[in-house]
């Protein structure tokens, strides 16, 4: 018998500790040198753990966790921006764990690399796959919206009573009473383009979601007439002096905030710029623990120290933006061909020459027929009144933009920003200094401005920080936004999946409008002596927004994927209330059970993140990805395509049982012939399947030509160009991507009506508010007194993982507020107290958690919370309601035109107040 297999004797408790006991001693007897090598007696015989031992079963089953059968690579699709490549182990057709792929190739030796990327949610979601909340087959409701009653329904029977309903709406009411939800194609475009093909081909209404959420930084489509622009986060490294401003990197961007810390050790300084001290202020060189809503007062006064003490770098201002442009000083419109020639163009504008005294038509602008911006023998004056001869022969005096602007920052002098913003006079100061004197400079921006009413303005006083010191357009400088996963980089491709018919057939929709209109949402405030529901009506009239559907009809269906939009709606108790009750059918596509589902009438089992074929990229990086299948979808659950190419097919059969003749939609002058629909929707049967539709967008976008799903599966590709139409800097090997090259390199115009950086828009909406140029506006006054603070957090991607066992166990397991110790002192709180915060709107009860991070006069509540996870009444969104900015209303201006998610009203939830006080429960 071998010394492996013979018996061994039991080792009492006692004897096990008499022996380790008499081990230890004899290990520390005086003399034990390294030489003389202790002799290990008591470790040998029945003891040796060298030799075979009892109970060696569970060595194996731990063993086991760690073995698999295979590996998918696949990844997460919650608008993390995260964008990170994961491999799935799968062992016996179960998904066991999760590793970051970590082979993400280097864009070149001297920037840290993008491996590995992850997060702690990410890193659980396996588990999260096969939690309680999973959704497993399709559900019809049988009580009231949101009581939790349901009954599980077949495929058929569930897509049967969609369709009715939707050909019903149509034929009866219009198309334009279906609308559809989805949101952020960048991070699983096939499954967008799922119900976007679908939408499309009936008709419906198609809802924006990038403002509604508050995401779209609205000043850069006016300053820059683009949707999103930002450097990929490799680019942090390059800059010199990083400024995270509204913007908590370590809880919201976690893949990517080494990119900034690791830039100290590049050179770089860090200014951090929030109401709280969080976990991205301990790495910074300057914290600004500034007052809630003044970063815009803050923005301005450094714009005036930096023009006072020369910091600007004035050709990059002559030539980049508009500055030097020539406006009435009467009128306060910019001087255009068309005043100075009979017959001119409206979208020609002029400087002021300096080396010929007058004035000079400005090349670039929309209307130029120099399709440049290079400056050739002139030389635009930055500042004085000037005599300029109009068409009629009169004369008028017209000034720059630059000399309005310095006039307006007169308003902005440091005293007066130091004591709004809480900030001490000598750091403005030096701020400012540094960003005048540290090259390249840049603004990583965050919601936590962004999500305030004035996002326009404040917006754009921060791009004209970056573009006064000339830090626009170069690596590693810049005013670079991240909030939401908007990137859709093979853009091409998308668009001819979601919108095959081209995106002019297809009613689109800005959700901040349809959700105020379509609810009794009510803004109480006056804007320039008017109400909101006035700058509405013109808007709509003046086809400057859509109002679908149109003639005071009201919204009767409503298809929700890939979103919990009720959970995340400003004022959401409004709109249950209200908006939710005219609807007759709401469906909810979901691998788990969220707020929207629960008020749904009919819910659909989807794949979740690892059991579908997709694809996924992010601006924070030039990489694209794959979603992998690690198991098929799991119970009843069906990939977002699937479901909608089986209701595609049902609808054909529902029509064609009916004898349905095809729909004559007067707004496109299309005949909708439903019988045919699924043959329509599978692109007459080219694409059928998930990974024929990721080869589509892959094949028909310049920046992926030649990869396919394979090659993806196989490794993250870095992409190969940019389509001009869309991009504005090339991706170039062995470079991180900045945007802006092709203005400030190429000297090709800005996507604005004057071809520059536009900082002045003479709409007269902005003239009549006030709003020409960037200025401060202090938040909407409520009279409560605190604010509510409602932003990302570390333990959720917004909705997504609230609900994970794990993350309930990193903070107390339900809804806490945040307040600072003063605040609750005033209100003899303590720290776990429940306590019942309210307004005019609502109220909510929940956790009280005593923070010194937090700022006096704020309260804080981490975003997402379903309202079903422990809030004693009401939820987060409970105390918010829809407030329009009526100068995000305007269109037909230039660059400024309506567009799904570019241009459109921001469903900002900042300028929000409340008070809290113990709750009775
Ligand atoms: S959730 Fe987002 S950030 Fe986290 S690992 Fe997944 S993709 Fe990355």
């Amino acid at each position: 018998m071998s010394d492996e297999t013979k018996p061994i004797k039991p080792v009492s408790r006692r004897s096990f500790i008499q022996t380790a006991a008499m081990t230890a001693a004899a290990l520390t007897l005086p003399g034990c040198s390294r030489k003389q090598k202790p002799e290990l007696t008591t470790l040998t015989g029945d003891f040796d753990p060298l030799r075979s031992y009892p109970y060696r079963g569970w060595e194996d089953f731990y063993r086991k966790i760690w073995t698999w059968d295979k590996v998918v690579r696949s990844t997460h699709s919650a608008n993390c921006t995260g964008s990170c490549s994961w491999k799935v182990y799968v062992r016996n057709g179960v998904m066991v764990r999760e590793e970051q792929a970590a082979d993400y190739p280097r864009i070149n030796e001297d920037l840290p690399d993008y491996n590995p990327r992850g997060c702690q949610k990410g890193g659980c979601f396996t588990e999260y796959v096969y939690s309680p909340q999973r959704l497993r087959y399709p559900l019809i409701r049988t009580g009231e919206r949101g009581e939790g009653k349901w009954r599980r329904a077949t495929w058929d029977e569930a897509l049967t009573l969609i369709s009715e309903k939707l050909l019903d709406n149509i034929y009866n009411y219009g198309p334009d009473t279906n609308s559809y939800f989805s949101v952020i194609p960048a991070m699983s475009p096939v499954s967008f383009c799922a119900g976007s093909r679908f939408a499309h081909y009936t008709g419906g209404v198609f809802l924006s979601f990038y403002d509604w959420y508050c995401d779209l930084p609205p000043g850069e489509p006016l300053t820059w007439g683009v949707q999103t622009e930002a450097c990929e986060c490799a680019d942090w490294f390059n800059a010199k002096y990083i400024i995270l401003w509204g913007s908590n990197i370590s809880q919201t961007r976690i893949p990517d905030a080494h990119f900034a810390y690791e830039a100290r050790y590049n050179g770089a300084k860090i200014v951090c710029i929030s109401p709280d001290y969080n976990s991205s202020s301990i790495h910074a060189d300057l914290y600004f623990r500034i007052n809630p809503g003044t970063d815009g007062i803050l923005a301005l006064g450094v714009a005036k120290l930096l023009i006072d003490d020369n910091l600007i770098d004035v050709p990059y201002v002559k030539e980049q933006t508009d500055m030097p442009l020539l406006v009435f000083t009467g009128t306060k419109r910019f001087l255009r061909e068309s005043d100075v020639k009979a017959g001119g163009k409206q979208d020609v504008f002029y400087f002021w020459d300096s080396k010929q005294q007058h004035a000079v038509a400005a090349p670039g602008s929309m209307g130029s027929d120099q399709k440049h911006i290079k400056l050739e023998g002139v030389d635009p004056a930055l500042t004085g009144v000037f005599q300029v001869q109009l068409a009629d022969g009169k004369t008028a005096e017209v000034t720059t933009v630059f000399e309005l602007l310095k006039k307006e920052l007169a308003d902005y002098p440091l005293d007066k920003v130091a004591a709004q913003t809480g900030l001490p006079a000598h750091e403005i100061q030096s701020f400012a200094h540094d960003l005048g004197t540290r090259k390249p400079a840049m603004i990583i921006h965050g919601a936590g401005t962004n999500h305030w009413f004035h996002n326009d303005l404040t917006n754009r006083a921060f791009i004209l920080l970056v573009a006064l010191t000339g830090n626009v357009g170069k690596n590693g400088g810049g005013f670079n936004h991240y909030v939401g996963q908007e990137r859709i980089w093979p853009e091409q491709g998308f668009f001819k999946l979601a919108f095959p018919e081209t995106r002019k057939k297809q009613r689109f929709q800005n959700t901040t409008l349809w959700s105020y209109v379509h609810s009794t949402n009510h803004d109480p405030h006056l804007y320039g002596g008017k109400p909101i529901d006035w700058y509405i009506q013109e808007s709509v009239k003046n086809g400057w927004m859509p109002l679908w559907p149109k003639d005071g009809r009201k919204p009767r269906a409503f298809i929700v994927w890939r979103a919990n939009y009720l959970n995340q709606a400003k004022g959401n108790e409004i709109l249950e209330s209200s908006l939710w009750k005219d609807l007759d059918l709401i469906v909810d596509i979901n691998y788990r059970m969220d707020t929207t589902a629960l008020y749904s009438d009919v819910v659909l089992p989807a794949a979740s993140y690892y059991e579908k074929v997709d694809i996924n990229s992010t601006d924070c990086h030039s990489y694209i990805h794959p979603f992998g299948k690690a198991c098929e979808p799991l119970f009843e659950s069906k990939t977002d395509w699937d479901i909608f190419h089986a209701l595609a097919e049902k609808m054909s059969q529902v029509a064609t049982a009916k004898g349905l003749k095809p729909y004559h939609d007067a707004a496109f002058d299309w005949n909708r012939d439903f019988t045919q629909l699924a043959q329509d929707w599978t692109g007459k049967g080219a694409i059928k399947t998930d990974e024929e539709a990721v080869n589509f967008i892959l094949a028909n976008a310049d920046e992926t030509k030649g990869m396919d799903y394979k090659l993806i599966q196989e490794q993250p590709q870095r992409f190969k160009a940019t389509d001009p139409e869309s991009w504005n800097s090339p991706i170039e090997p062995g470079v991180a991507y900045t945007p802006f090259k092709f203005q400030v390199v190429d000297k090709k115009p800005w996507r604005t009506l004057v071809g520059r950086q536009q900082f002045y828009i003479d709409h007269p909406w902005y003239i009549d508010l006030g709003e020409t140029l960037p200025v401060y506006k202090e938040p909407v006054p409520e009279k409560y007194p605190l604010y509510w603070n409602t932003p990302h957090g570390r333990w959720s991607i917004h909705s997504t993982w609230r609900d994970h066992r794990a993350m309930l166990r990193l903070q107390r397991g339900g809804p806490i507020v945040y307040m600072h110790p003063d605040d609750a002192r005033k209100r003899g709180l303590q720290d776990n107290d429940w306590v019942r915060i309210h307004n005019e709107v609502g109220a909510c009860v929940c956790r009280l958690q005593i923070l010194p991070g937090e700022k006096a006069g704020r309260v804080t509540m981490y975003h997402g919370w379903e309202k079903f996870l422990g809030f004693q009444q009401g939820g987060w969104q409970s105390l918010t309601y829809i407030k329009i900015n009526p100068t995000q209303l305007i269109g037909k201006y230039g660059h400024v035109n309506f567009r799904l998610n570019y241009w459109g009203p921001t469903g900002n939830n900042r300028d929000i107040k409340v008070d809290v006080e113990k709750a009775k429960v």
